[in-house]
């Protein structure tokens, strides 16, 4: 199904929650609806972008364009083979929620990433981060809709070029080229965590250790730490950590 809506308030969409218009909002529940969406004549004439939950993004100023927002939700284990588990889920999967599902289910590799606002489709684009754990660490291909070639792709985790928050899919030409519909995760059966990040490393005693309790000591400590953005608008850090060269650390930690 599609929902298309006109002048929308973008303020309810965005953890900001600042003003501002857009022309045409429009909602897709699949991959075809997207493509029937991108083909119809009134979205060909105008600029487009591709939001989540809009936890990283602020609109500066009304949009005079079209607003897409994916509805494309399930999560499958689609290869079970030893240790090694590839999960592949809709773009419109809340994070957190996949991580749940994650924990649920006895997969390792993204329970450090619990309570990290946004959407599946996002945490491809961003490389989302936290806890000594990036989202490139266990993305496995990414399927997205090109809107230059009108074609369906599949990247594998090389050809996406992560970086530190970063990836190809912020560099393109256009801007908003590819639309990611999908991502595929590649998670562990078998039972190894990362705590040796930050707080994490008090985990480190606990010889009963669990992915519940991981996400939960998470979850608690960004909920201190963090400003709850439905009651202030935020979009998480504003700068990125500074990479130094080893020799300047050690200058400086001396
Ligand atoms: C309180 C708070 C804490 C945060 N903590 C962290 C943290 O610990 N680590 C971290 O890495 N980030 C963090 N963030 C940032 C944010 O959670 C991530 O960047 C997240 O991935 C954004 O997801 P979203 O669905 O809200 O994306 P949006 O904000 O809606 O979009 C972000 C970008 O991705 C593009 N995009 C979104 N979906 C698609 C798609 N399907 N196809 C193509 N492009 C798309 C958008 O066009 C935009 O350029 C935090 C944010 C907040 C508000």
């Amino acid at each position: 199904m599609i929902d298309v809506q006109y002048n929308v308030d973008l303020a309810r969409h965005t953890t900001f929650g600042i003003s501002a218009k857009c022309d045409i909002f429009a909602e897709y529940d699949t991959v075809d609806d997207l493509v029937q969406l991108l083909c119809s004549p009134e979205l060909q004439k105008v600029p487009i972008i591709n939001i989540g939950e809009g936890s990283n993004i602020l609109f500066v100023s009304d949009f005079n364009g079209a607003v897409l927002h994916s509805r494309i939700y399930g999560i499958e284990i689609i290869s079970d083979k030893g240790d090694e588990v590839l999960v592949r889920a809709g773009s419109g999967v809340c994070w957190d929620s996949f991580v749940g599902w994650a924990a649920e289910n006895s997969l390792y590799g993204i329970e450090n990433l619990s309570s990290i606002p946004g959407t599946v489709g996002a945490s491809a684009i961003q490389n989302i981060g936290a806890y000594g754990v990036e989202a490139k660490d266990v993305i496995f291909k990414v399927e997205a809709y090109d809107t230059v070639e009108h074609k369906n792709k599949v990247f594998s985790v090389e050809e996406c070029l992560y970086g530190y928050r970063d990836s190809m899919f912020k560099h393109t030409q256009p801007h908003e080229r590819y639309i990611v519909t999908h991502v595929q995760y590649r998670l562990s059966r078998k039972k190894q965590f990362n705590i040796s990040y930050g707080a994490l490393s008090k985990m480190a005693s606990d010889i009963d250790l669990t992915l519940h309790k991981v996400r939960d000591f998470i979850t608690q400590v960004r909920n201190k730490k963090l400003p709850d953005p439905t009651k202030n608008g935020s979009a998480g850090s504003f700068f990125k950590n500074p990479v130094v060269p080893t020799a300047i650390f050690n200058k400086l930690a001396d």
